[in-house]
C-alpha cells in the first residue's frame, strides 16, 4: 500500500505531560515514520504511514492520551512531503516564538514516584525530587516555552548517565521527561539552623532530623517546589501557639498537612469527593470538618470553627518528611503577615529568620512561586474555590462555544486591591493569575508588577488595552503607571467593580449570548459604586450586552472606613434603628461619642451585603474585632450550619414586607433582635438570616420575571448559602456559580478583562 504523509496539530494542555513521549510509542506500535514535536501552540506530529494505519493511529491519540494531558483540539491535513523518513523521532524545538497554549501546570508526585523514593533498593531511595513524564514541578520551573529543561530552572543540571539512559529508553517512565533527574545528578538539599548555619547535606540524613525537630516543637522553613511552606507539630497547642505569635496570625485558620490517608480519615470527616480532590494532580488544601476526636490541636489549628484545611504530601519533600514524621503538620505559607510566599533562600532566610528554627533549602530555583490552592465543597457536593493557585493559575479554560464567538484583543486586566489578580489575554488563551493579596503591601505589589512583565515576555506580549477598577484609588490602577509599556498607544479603559464580578460569572457559563435575561445577585464586602456610594449588595439584569442594577440592598451610613470592614459592631451601629441604649455597652465611652458624630457627618453610603452579615454576627455573638477578612461571615455561617444539620424550621425574616423599593436591611435587624429577645437560639436564628437570604433572591427574580440568576461575590463562599439556594431555587431557576473561579474578588481581572472583550470590542 502507498504511503502517505500526515501533519497532525494538538492543542491543549500537551506540552510537559508526557505526549511526546506516548506519541513516539504509538508511532512506533504502528510502525510509522515521522517525527513529533512542541510547538508554539502545543504539539505536531508529520507521519508517514499508508492511511488505514493512519486512522487507527490518529483515533487512538485521543483515546490513549496521558493522563495529564488534555486535548483541546485535533486535526489533520495530508501534505505531500519530499523527504522519506526512515524512523520516528521525537524533535526538540525552541523556535523563539511566543506560545499559543495552556501554561502546563505543577502536577502532584504519582504514586509510582512515592513508591520509588521508599523503595532502600531504588537508585532515587530518598530523593527528594523524583519526577517523571507525569509528575512533578511544571509552571513553577518554567522559565520560557516551549516546555523543554532548557526553557526552565532545570538547564543548569546535566543528566548523569544513568538519567541519560533512562531518557532515552522508550521502554522507560522518564523517557523524554524533560524534568528527570536523580541524587547523582540532581538537586541538592541542605538544612541550616537560624543563624543560616549549614548543618546537614546529605538527603538521608536531613529528613530524620528535620523530623525528630518537628517532634520535638521547631518550626521548620521549607523549600518546597513552588514556594517556602512552615512547618510544625499540629498535635501541641503549644508549638501551634509558639507559631502563631511569631508569624503574627492570632486565629486566622492554619492547613493541616496529614502524613497518610490513615492519618486523615483519622482526623477529618472525608468523604470520596473530598478524597478526590485531595489526591488529584492539582492537590489542593480542602476544608473539612474535624472529627470530635482528633489529634490536631484544634483550637490552636482553627479557633473559630471546628474545620481543617487539610493536604496531602504532594511533592517528594513533604512525602519524605511526612513519612519520618507520621504526625500531623501545620503546613502554612512561608510568608511574613500579609507578603508573598518566599522562594528564594535568600529572601526565606531574611525574612522569616525570626519565625523558623531551621530551614531546608535546595539549590532549584523557583520561577513562578505560587501559593497552594484552597477548596471547600459544600454538603450537596458543590467545589468552592476560595483561593486560585499552584495547579490551576495562571491556565482558565474558557467554554468552547464562548471562544468561537470572541475576538481576540491585545488586553491586560489590573483586578482589584484587595485579593488581586491579573487577567491576561495574549493569543487564543486567555490567562487568569494567581491571587498575590493585598496590593498596599510593598512586596505584593512587587510581585504583581513582577509576574505581568512576566507574562509580557512570555507572551512576547505589548498589551493595547489596560482594564482596571472605576475606583479612582485603586493601587490595581496605579500599576499601569508601573509597567514597562508604550503608555501612548495604550486605551485604559475601566469597569464597575460588580460589573466586573457579574461579567466573571457571564463567561464561566458562557451567559453573553443569552436568549433570556440574567440576573446577575452580586454580594460581597466592598466595591467602588458611585462617588457616594459602595456597593455590596446588588441586583443586576443582563440582556443583549446591557447591564442595569435593577435592584440593591437598603443603603446604609459607611463609617470609618476600612475601620468597618474589621468591626462587625459598627456595622450594627450603622444598622441599628433601636433604642442606642442597647448596644451602647458593645463601645467604649470615646467610641460611643466618636461613631456617633461619624455618623452624624458622614456622606458616604453602602448597600453591602457584607457588613449586613457582620452586623447579623455581633448581634449573635461576634462581638470583637475581626483579625481576618470574613471572620464574622465564617463564624455566622457556623452557627447556621448546626441548626440546619438539625432540620430546624425555616422562617423568612422579609416575609410579606414589600421588596420592590429596596432589600430592608434595617428590618432584618429589627428582627434578629426580636427573635434573641424571645430567646430563639442562635444558631436558629443564623440560619433564618441565611434563609431571607435566599427568599430575596427568589422574590426579586420572580418579581422581575427572571429563569436565568447567576451569583458572584465573595458572599458565596459560603457553602451553606450555595446549598441553600440549590435548595430552594434550583426547581425553578437555572442557578449558575462559579466552577473554576474563586467568587472572591480574585475574579475581578477576569470579569474587567472579558467585560472588554464583549461591551468595548
Ligand atoms: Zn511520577
Ligand atoms: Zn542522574
Amino acid at each position: 500500500m502507498l504511503n502517505s504523509t500526515f501533519k497532525i496539530r494538538i492543542s491543549g494542555r500537551v506540552q510537559g505531560v508526557g505526549f511526546r513521549p506516548f506519541i513516539y510509542n504509538l508511532a512506533t506500535q504502528y510502525k510509522i515514520k515521522g517525527t513529533v514535536t512542541n510547538t508554539t501552540f502545543g504539539v505536531e506530529i508529520t507521519a508517514q504511514t499508508s492511511a488505514e494505519v493512519f486512522r487507527n493511529f490518529y483515533d487512538n491519540i485521543s483515546l490513549q492520551a496521558p493522563s495529564s494531558s488534555k486535548i483541546e483540539a485535533i486535526t489533520f491535513t495530508e501534505v505531500s512531503e519530499q523527504i522519506h523518513f526512515k524512523d520516528f523521532q521525537i524533535v526538540a524545538t525552541n523556535s523563539g516564538n511566543p506560545i499559543n497554549a495552556p501554561l502546563t501546570p505543577d502536577f502532584a508526585i504519582c504514586s509510582d514516584c512515592k513508591t520509588e523514593i521508599l523503595d532502600k533498593n531504588n537508585r532515587r531511595f530518598y530523593y527528594p525530587f523524583t519526577t517523571c513524564t507525569t509528575c512533578g514541578p511544571r509552571y513553577a520551573i518554567t522559565e520560557n516555552f516551549p516546555f523543554e529543561r532548557e526553557n526552565t530552572s532545570l538547564h543548569h543540571f546535566n543528566m548523569c548517565p544513568e538519567c541519560q539512559k533512562e531518557y532515552n529508553n522508550p521502554k522507560d517512565k522518564r523517557f523524554y521527561s524533560q524534568t528527570n533527574t536523580c541524587s547523582v545528578c540532581g538537586i541538592q538539599v541542605w538544612v541550616t539552623n537560624a543563624n543560616g548555619e549549614k548543618l546537614y547535606e546529605t538527603n538521608p540524613e536531613i529528613f530524620p532530623f528535620l523530623a525528630n525537630q518537628l517532634k520535638s516543637g521547631s518550626i521548620i522553613a521549607l523549600k518546597n517546589t513552588s514556594g517556602y511552606l512552615l512547618l510544625c507539630d499540629a498535635t501541641k497547642a503549644e508549638v501551634v501557639q509558639k507559631l502563631r505569635l511569631r508569624k503574627q496570625r492570632p486565629v486566622k485558620p492554619l492547613a493541616v498537612l496529614f502524613p497518610s490517608e490513615e492519618s486523615l480519615h483519622k482526623n477529618v470527616s472525608v468523604d470520596d469527593f473530598a478524597l478526590n480532590e485531595l489526591q488529584s494532580t492539582v492537590s489542593p488544601i480542602v476544608i473539612l470538618p474535624s472529627k470530635a476526636k482528633s489529634d490536631v490541636a484544634i483550637n490552636e489549628v482553627s479557633p473559630i470553627n471546628r474545620t481543617i484545611g487539610a493536604l496531602l504530601p504532594y511533592s517528594g519533600l513533604l512525602h519524605l518528611l511526612c513519612h519520618e514524621t507520621q504526625i500531623p503538620l501545620v503546613a502554612t505559607s512561608g510568608n511574613v503577615h500579609g507578603s508573598p510566599i518566599c522562594s528564594s533562600e535568600k529572601e526565606a532566610e531574611e525574612k522569616l529568620k525570626n519565625i523558623a528554627d531551621f530551614f531546608l533549602h535546595h539549590d532549584l530555583h523557583i520561577e513562578h512561586p505560587q501559593d497552594d490552592s484552597v477548596v471547600r465543597l459544600t454538603k450537596k457536593k458543590r467545589k468552592i474555590i476560595l483561593r486560585r493557585a499552584r495547579g490551576l493559575a495562571p491556565n482558565f479554560s474558557l467554554p468552547s462555544a464562548y471562544k468561537e464567538q470572541i475576538q481576540s484583543k491585545k488586553i491586560v486586566a489590573l483586578g482589584a486591591d484587595l485579593k488581586s489578580s491579573i487577567a491576561i489575554f495574549p493569543n487564543t488563551y486567555l490567562y487568569a493569575s494567581e491571587y498575590f493579596g493585598n496590593l498596599s503591601d510593598y512586596d505584593t505589589a512587587l510581585r504583581f508588577q513582577k509576574t505581568i512583565q512576566d507574562y509580557f515576555s512570555i507572551f512576547k506580549f505589548q498589551p493595547e488595552v489596560v482594564v482596571k477598577d472605576k475606583h479612582p484609588l485603586y493601587e490595581s490602577g496605579r500599576m499601569l503607571e508601573e509597567l514597562q509599556i508604550d503608555k501612548n498607544n495604550i486605551k485604559v479603559e475601566e469597569v464597575q467593580h460588580h460589573i466586573a464580578h457579574f461579567s466573571a460569572i457571564l463567561t464561566e457559563h458562557n451567559l453573553w449570548q443569552s436568549q433570556n435575561k440574567v440576573l446577575g445577585i452580586i454580594w460581597d464586602g466592598i466595591g467602588f459604586g458611585t462617588e457616594h456610594e459602595i456597593w455590596g449588595g446588588e441586583f443586576f439584569e443582563y440582556q443583549k450586552k446591557e447591564f442595569k442594577r435593577i435592584q440593591h440592598f437598603e443603603n446604609f451610613n459607611w463609617i470609618l472606613g476600612d475601620k468597618m470592614s474589621k468591626n462587625p459592631k459598627i456595622s450594627l451601629l450603622s444598622l441599628w434603628n433601636g433604642n442606642p441604649d442597647e448596644i451602647r455597652h458593645l463601645f467604649s465611652a470615646n467610641e460611643w461619642i466618636l461613631f456617633e458624630k461619624q455618623k452624624e457627618q458622614n456622606t458616604l453610603q453602602t448597600s453591602s451585603v457584607g457588613r449586613l452579615i457582620d452586623a447579623v454576627a455581633c448581634l449573635l455573638g461576634f462581638t470583637y474585632e475581626m483579625t481576618f477578612e470574613g471572620e464574622a461571615a465564617i463564624y455566622l455561617e457556623s452557627l447556621a450550619q448546626k441548626a440546619y444539620d438539625i432540620q430546624t424550621a425555616k422562617i423568612d425574616y422579609l416575609e410579606g414586607e414589600d421588596l420592590t423599593e429596596t432589600i430592608l436591611s434595617f428590618k432584618i435587624i429589627e428582627k434578629v433582635v426580636s427573635d434573641s429577645k424571645q430567646n430563639i437560639s442562635k444558631e436558629e436564628i443564623a440560619l433564618n438570616f441565611h434563609f431571607t437570604l435566599v427568599k430575596v433572591i427568589e422574590k426579586v427574580a420572580n418579581f422581575h420575571s427572571f429563569k436565568e440568576i447567576a451569583y458572584s461575590g465573595g458572599v458565596f463562599q459560603n457553602a451553606l448559602l450555595v446549598d441553600l439556594i440549590e435548595e430552594e431555587l434550583a426547581v425553578k431557576f437555572n442557578c449558575y456559580f462559579h466552577e473554576n473561579l474563586s467568587p472572591n474578588d480574585e475574579n475581578i481581572a477576569f470579569g474587567q478583562l472579558n467585560y472588554s472583550v464583549n461591551i468595548n470590542s
